[in-house]
């Protein structure tokens, strides 16, 4: 099958900072995160699909080799994203974007153990960590909610007490590495020692495979948890439920559920740090003469707001102590910052016409207006 740009993957422009890549990776592998799309071979596709095109164009080096030459470029490299990705930047990049969620690429790019083999000793192992990602309003985030999440996570069997063998049978050695968990492969000039493919490196199989797990020693189990999502939570946050993970092998402990918080956009109101910010419509009158006028706050309370004659269109006004809480202490709250937008008629009624001439001709108009700083074009 033909490999897609990477640019074209990742929906950016070839002139797209590391940041954008950051962003447009986040959000794909996001939507096609593998806890989100069980079984989804297609999602599974694009999710391996990003994270290549992510893991090539956050490498500077890679990047600019793949720009010039194309996908050849990177081969003549070393196999552009055939390195280990553990060693890669690209890995601790995506351990900041998911938090430690490095087990997915065990499943997903073949790195099953490698010679660390840290997930399959026969010691009790620690479970895998697990990512929830919850989407909640910017009115809930601001003000704190509760919500039930469900998941499904592999707990230990409760028949075999997570060894995978049926009671009352034993383990041998595994007939494949005769017990060292490794076998050697030769490649070329090299010999390279990987993980057993048949016992996962721990050197013995089980004799007879307990039914209830089919010898996995793990169980999928529903859960259902309610996670208090404090005020003032901000985009991107998340939430350390321990133990909540899947179950380690040979009954070992628990990993740890990692909730992430993402903030729906809101279509009147954005949160910048604890601030809230949106924009309020005036008349031109108002803004001339002055008013006192009521504003709608993210949560429905209407609250006064004296608007100062010759009120500029694009002036912020501020309600002190209307934002969001502050995360790590409630008791202070952001302000509210309202953008005043002046709004002109665009039909004019005879005796308005009339009126506003008279005001024209006694203000004067100046037909030669000096220009204003170009920097005030944005505003
Ligand atoms: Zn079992
Ligand atoms: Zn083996």
């Amino acid at each position: 099958m033909a490999k897609r740009d990477y640019y074209e993957v990742l929906g950016v422009s070839k002139k797209a900072t590391v940041d954008e890549i950051k962003k447009a990776y986040r959000k794909l592998a996001i939507q096609y995160h593998p806890d989100k799309n069980p079984g989804n071979k297609e999602a599974e596709e694009k999710f391996k699909e990003a994270t290549e095109a992510y893991e090539i164009l956050s490498d500077d080096k890679k990047r600019a080799m793949y720009d010039q030459y194309g996908f050849a470029g990177l081969e003549n490299m070393g196999g552009g994203f055939s390195g280990d990705f553990r060693t890669s930047h690209a890995f601790h990049d995506f351990e900041d974007i998911f938090g430690g969620f490095g087990d997915i690429f065990d499943n997903f790019f073949g790195f099953g153990g490698g010679s660390s083999g840290r997930r399959r000793s026969s010691q009790s192992n620690r479970g895998a960590d697990l990512r929830y990602d919850a989407e909640i309003g910017l009115k809930e985030a601001v003000f704190g909610t509760t919500v039930e999440i469900s998941y499904t996570r592999n707990v230990t069997c409760e028949v075999c007490g997570g060894s995978g063998a049926e009671p009352g049978s034993k383990r041998k050695t595994c007939p494949t590495c005769q017990g060292t968990g490794q076998i050697r492969r030769s490649t070329g000039f090299f010999s390279i020692a990987q993980t057993c493919p048949t016992c996962h490196g721990e050197g013995s199989i089980v004799e007879k495979p307990c039914r209830a797990c089919n010898g996995t020693g793990l169980k999928k189990k529903p859960e259902k948890i309610k996670v208090d999502i404090p005020a003032g939570i901000q985009e991107g946050r998340k939430l350390r439920f321990p133990n909540k993970g899947e179950s380690g092998q040979n009954g070992g402990p628990e990993g740890d559920l990692y909730v992430y918080i993402h903030v729906k956009e809101h279509p009147y109101f954005a949160r910048q740090d604890d601030d809230i910010v949106c924009i309020v419509p005036i008349s031109f009158t108002q803004a001339m003469l002055g008013s006192e006028i009521k504003v709608r706050t993210l949560d429905d309370k209407l609250i006064k707001l004296k608007i100062p004659p010759g009120t500029q269109s694009g002036k912020t006004l501020r309600i002190r102590g209307e934002g969001s809480p502050n995360l790590n202490n409630p008791s202070q709250r952001g302000d509210l910052w309202i953008k005043i937008k002046v709004l002109y008629p665009e039909k004019l009624s005879p005796k308005t016409k009339e009126l506003l001439q008279r005001i024209a001709e006694i203000e004067g108009e100046n037909l030669e207006p000096q220009p204003l700083p170009i920097s005030s074009w944005q505003e």
